[in-house]
């Protein structure tokens, strides 16, 4: 039998406090606050600049999400709008935030997301969410199979009520 991923993050978080590791649906993960995520992309902007920083996240985000959502695609066994729902289920209980996916005109609000809630309301001039941004990208792509980037256009980093992702590419 195929050991599928679960998806209830608080059920399978698992502490082993004998070898210091910790895991939530069986895969090795570690809490960071965040405070910690925005100083590290606060200091990236300054080493790289924020276009560079920017570029590093988004890659990151992209790649992450492109690994983690085709599993959860495979693995839940869920289809549509029942898949979607799941997904925003599991990222509000990670604490990424409050997720409403639109694939109807391919746009993801996202309400508290865990970067521009670390980064501070109203802190920045333009959107800050680069890593949640390519992890959208991801998501959509896999969810309409198709190639996609996508823009943040909203950030509550320089004051919107919330954050919103839409596709850029045709
Ligand atoms: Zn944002």
């Amino acid at each position: 039998m195929i050991m599928v991923l679960p998806r209830k993050i608080k059920e399978t978080a698992e502490w082993k406090r004998d070898s210091g590791e910790f895991s939530v649906i069986t895969v090795p993960a570690v809490i960071i606050s965040l405070k910690t995520f925005a100083r590290i992309q606060k200091d990236a902007e300054k080493i790289l600049g924020v276009e560079g920083a920017a570029v590093l996240l988004y890659e990151a985000g992209k790649a992450a999400g492109k690994t983690w959502i085709s599993r959860f695609h495979e693995e839940w066994g869920l289809k549509g709008d029942e898949f979607v729902k799941a997904i925003e289920e599991f990222y509000a209980e990670l604490g990424w935030g409050k997720f409403s996916i639109d694939i109807e005109h391919l746009t993801i609000s996202i309400e508290n997301p865990f970067i521009a809630r670390g980064y501070g309301k109203g802190e920045a001039k333009k959107p800050v969410c680069h890593f949640l941004c390519g992890y959208n990208a991801s998501l959509i792509t896999e969810l309409i199979n198709k190639e996609v980037d996508i823009e943040e256009k909203k950030c509550m980093a320089k004051g919107d009520r919330y954050c919103e992702f839409i596709v850029v590419t045709p």
